[in-house]
């Protein structure tokens, strides 16, 4: 199995949003904020250390390239072609 996002806390049942903040420990076990600080940020299952969970962007889309791009790595002058 891949990488599963759990979607509610384990130990209140709150809905936890893939963007939303979250806390997990090593072994996925995963909780919501309010949760994680109660239990002093220790999982309660094996222990660990309950750490933020990484942000799921919800659209898949790129971030568009920024202009700064262009301003840092100028575009080369076009030749001109003189006959
Ligand atoms: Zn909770
Ligand atoms: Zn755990």
């Amino acid at each position: 199995m891949s990488l599963e996002m759990r979607t509610v806390c384990e130990r209140c049942g709150t809905a936890l949003a893939y963007d939303g903040p979250a806390f997990i420990c090593s072994y996925e076990c995963t909780f919501c904020a309010s949760c994680a600080s109660d239990m002093d940020h220790v999982c309660p299952n094996c222990g660990g250390e309950l750490v933020a969970r990484p942000r799921r962007r919800t659209d898949e889309t790129p971030l568009k390239p920024s202009n700064h791009y262009e301003e840092v790595y100028p575009t080369l002058p076009a030749r001109h072609t003189e006959t």
